[in-house]
């Protein structure tokens, strides 16, 4: 479904991405570990077109995506829940909502889209007229996913969905982004630097260091290897 082939990207001289090569396949859920400043942030912003790559190939559904725009990045079914959230504070969760869906004209499976997300996270149905930014971390993660399916995406993109929420919290998302994956079919590349609970979620998983990926398997392998045990574990 998704195919990084040789990607490097660039921050002015600041070389994040130095040659990776990743590939999704439809219906997997795969995550990406590695600690601070690895460049994970940095592949999702390269798949996204927000940071595109200096070099190197991106294709989507064999479709080259390396020099498109974001928002046509978007229209071909690829959606990001950037770190941090970046919910609308001002706008209530309905409005946040709504935002989700802002490039699509299919109102009747909006309708139906908006009930499955209200369905899948009952306290934003409690909190629809609250304005986002008054809603908890915890809240705000559910609001930022659900609003990504909003736009109904055959690929989800996550950014560190556990960054600073309770670890109760954190296992209810983990457990409705497994759901999503079930349910909706939705193919899932999850970032992470909680590595033990990224690897228990997804089917396969990839090691960044310093701008490189250094390992590469299914993550009962991962789970099991020696260095990804000491370095990322803590075991
Ligand atoms: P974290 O988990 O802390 O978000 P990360 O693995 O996602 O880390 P990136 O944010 O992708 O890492 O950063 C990769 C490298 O690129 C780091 O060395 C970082 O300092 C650098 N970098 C990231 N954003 C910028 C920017 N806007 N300008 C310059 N350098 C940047």
């Amino acid at each position: 479904m998704l195919k990084l082939a040789g990607v490097k990207t660039y921050y002015g001289n600041i070389q994040a991405l130095k040659g990776i090569d990743i590939e999704i396949s439809q219906g997997e859920i795969i995550t990406l570990i590695g600690a601070n400043g690895a460049g994970k942030s940095t592949t999702l912003m390269s798949i996204c077109g927000i940071v595109p790559p200096r070099s190197g190939s991106i294709t989507f559904e064999g479709r080259p995506i390396h020099d498109m725009k974001p928002n046509d990045i978007v229209r071909l079914g690829i959606c990001q829940v950037p770190e941090g959230r970046r919910i609308f504070p001002f706008l209530t969760v309905i409005e946040n909502l709504d935002m989700g869906s802002f490039l699509r004209n299919d109102k009747a499976d909006v309708k139906r889209d908006l009930d499955y997300v209200l369905t899948l996270f009952p306290i934003l149905a409690e909190r629809r007229n609250q304005a986002g930014g008054t809603l908890s971390g915890g809240e705000q993660q559910m609001l930022a996913i659900s609003r990504a399916l909003m736009a109904r995406p055959r690929l989800l993109l996550l950014d560190e969905p556990s960054l600073g929420l309770a670890p109760l919290v954190v296992r209810q998302i983990f457990a409705i982004i497994r759901k999503i994956n079930q349910e909706q079919k939705t193919t899932i590349f999850l970032v992470e630097q909680n590595a033990n609970l990224a690897l228990k979620a997804a089917h396969r998983g990839y090691v960044m260091e310093n701008g490189r990926i250094t390992l590469a398997d299914l993550t009962v392998n991962l789970l099991a290897n020696e260095a990804v045990r000491k370095a990322y574990l803590g075991i």
